[in-house]
């Protein structure tokens, strides 16, 4: 296997692996990150939810900061302790800060330094060590502007109790934090376990000034990766199989053909079809395009499109179109020719880049009765006009045969290239001839097509007219040659000299219509 077909087989092998791979990072991240997401939105509605619940009781009772410390206020302060399993206490102090009466009974401390922070009104919520339990605590205070107000203690430890648990199959931390940085909830790892750079994600609540961050360390994403991998593995390995096994294929077909050819050659497995070229204003077959055919012993006939373009990149087109001319020239030897008769030859843009094809047509076709006059050859939008294929044409043209452009309007050359080219004749390319009668734009463009031949006074030929409205088509507007099967396939020598015999062709005298008749009808046996 020569190095560019082994880069291909390598690069089928190695794609879908390197796809898959780059897919399962994508999913790994995309997963760890929904499940970070998750995780904080959990614990910030978790938060909101207990701390609205307690400030909701708070707010409710607002009408009780003031009230005096009767048995009936105490029991009211009491329910709120059973309304939300988070608390622990409710109290009401008073505007200089002192806790007057408790869900426990009337009391009396201190709590100025508790409230603290100087803000009043509203609810506000703090964590502190609670002047009445002594342990750390959340505060939920709701003040008046005067500063006297209703407070519930809620025991953090409880609170990490009731909220979802932290669901990670790796260890994870989670740090619920208090806008002031106290922690208000931390479960899961420590975060000292997790390493180094810990991948995080922070969420903020929209009630509370409160947010929640979850982390877990740098490598998670290499675990998901991994078992995402494990999981697909499978499924890459399989597609990387079937691309070598393709590509390998195509590869082999291809060494197969071109080492096929090079036998072809010598086996004589190659054929000539002519397929007759017609004047359409005179109906006349005035000459043919020679085309190329292998029947190979194994496969039957192969397509010119399958080993021409493997014939030109090995080069192997030069004594491919050498044994072509060779039996043109002795499939017409002794026939008798019309003055105007034409035989087209196809030729690879690599044999523009030197003269071999000059020297290989004067000798095969010099003094014979197919004289290189008698040939037109056809070079595709693909022919370089540098140097050196000007310097080739030129050499050509001092033997006689006209220069066709073949194809034309399929590639992407316009006006500037058809104007240095210099041909004799433009081949409209059967694509936009197949359009006619169908297709309003296409239509035009052949219109274009011709006008622009005649400003370069070059000759066109419409190539593949399949049916009597398109040769009605051209016909009317002075085109003056068409190929198609309309008239007949390429035929091999013998049946193209009946063909070319009986003239008028077949279609001579059609009448114009725009009825468009099946090529089977109007062909040749
Ligand atoms: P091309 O030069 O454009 O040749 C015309 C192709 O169109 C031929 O196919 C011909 O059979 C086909 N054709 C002609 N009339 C019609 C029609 O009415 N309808 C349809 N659908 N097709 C039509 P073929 O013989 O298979 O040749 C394919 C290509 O192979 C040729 O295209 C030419 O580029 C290349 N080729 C054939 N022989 C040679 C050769 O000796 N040398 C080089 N370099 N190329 C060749
Ligand atoms: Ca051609
Ligand atoms: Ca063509």
């Amino acid at each position: 296997m020569r190095s560019r077909e082994s880069f291909l087989v390598l690069l089928a092998a190695l794609l879908p692996i390197v796809l898959l791979s780059a897919l399962c990072w994508r999913i790994a991240d995309t997963e760890l990150h929904n499940q970070l997401t998750t995780a904080a939105e959990t614990a910030v509605s978790d938060a909101d939810r207990f701390l609205d619940r307690i400030a909701a009781g708070l707010r409710e009772r607002q009408g009780m900061i003031g009230a005096s410390c009767d048995p009936e206020t105490v029991h009211r302060l009491d329910r709120m302790t059973y309304e939300s399993p988070l608390v622990r206490t409710v109290g009401l102090y008073d505007a200089g800060g002192r806790l007057y009466c408790t869900s426990r009974g009337p009391a009396d401390l201190d709590i100025s330094g508790q409230i603290g922070g100087g803000r009043r009104g509203g609810v506000i919520v703090r964590m502190g060590r609670s002047a009445l339990m002594g342990t750390p605590s959340i505060i939920i205070d709701n003040s008046r502007d005067d500063g006297a107000g209703i407070n519930a203690v809620a025991d953090p430890a409880l609170f990490d109790e009731l909220a979802a648990p932290l669901a990670f199959a790796e260890g994870a931390a989670l740090q619920v934090m208090l806008g002031d940085g106290t922690l208000l909830r931390e479960t899961g790892q420590p975060v000292s376990a997790l390493g180094a750079a810990p991948i995080s994600l922070t969420r903020q609540s929209r009630k509370f000034d409160l947010k929640a961050t979850v982390m877990v360390p740098g490598s998670s994403v290499w675990v998901l990766f991994r078992s995402d991998l494990a999981l697909f593995g499978m499924a890459g390995i399989i597609l990387s199989g079937a691309l070598v096994w393709v590509t390998t294929r195509r590869v082999t077909d291809r060494q197969f053909l071109s080492r096929g050819l090079k036998a072809a050659l010598r086996r004589r497995e190659l054929e000539v079809h002519y397929h007759p070229l017609i004047d359409i204003q005179n109906d006349r077959c005035v000459g043919a395009e020679a085309l190329i055919r292998w029947r190979h012993p194994a496969r039957g006939l192969v397509r010119p499109d399958l080993f021409i373009p493997i014939a030109e990149e090995s080069e192997l087109i030069i004594p491919v179109t050498r044994w072509l001319m060779n039996r043109v020239r002795d499939d017409f030897e002794g026939v008798e020719l019309p003055r105007e008769f034409h035989i087209s030859i196809n030729l690879a843009p690599v044999q523009f880049r030197d003269t071999v094809i000059v020297d290989d047509i004067r000798a095969i076709f010099s003094g014979r009765n197919l004289s290189p006059a008698m040939l037109v050859l056809e070079a595709t939008e693909r022919f370089p006009i540098d140097d050196a294929g000007r310097k080739v044409i030129d050499a050509l043209r001092t033997m006689g045969p006209g220069i066709a452009l073949d194809d034309f309007g399929t590639g992407h050359s316009g006006l500037a290239y058809l104007q240095k080219f210099h041909g004799d004749y433009l081949k409209i390319d059967a694509s936009f001839v197949q359009a006619i009668g169908t297709d309003a734009v296409t239509r035009t463009v052949v219109d274009s097509i011709i006008n622009l031949a005649r400003d370069l006074d070059m000759e066109i030929i419409a190539e593949g007219v399949e049916t009597v409205g398109q040769l009605e088509y051209l016909r009317k507007r002075g085109v003056p040659y068409a190929q198609g099967f309309l008239f007949a396939q390429p035929l091999p020598i013998a049946e193209f000299e009946i063909y070319r015999r009986t003239n008028p062709t077949p279609v001579a005298h059609c009448l114009p219509t725009t009825a468009d008749v099946p090529v089977a009808a109007v062909s040749p046996a």
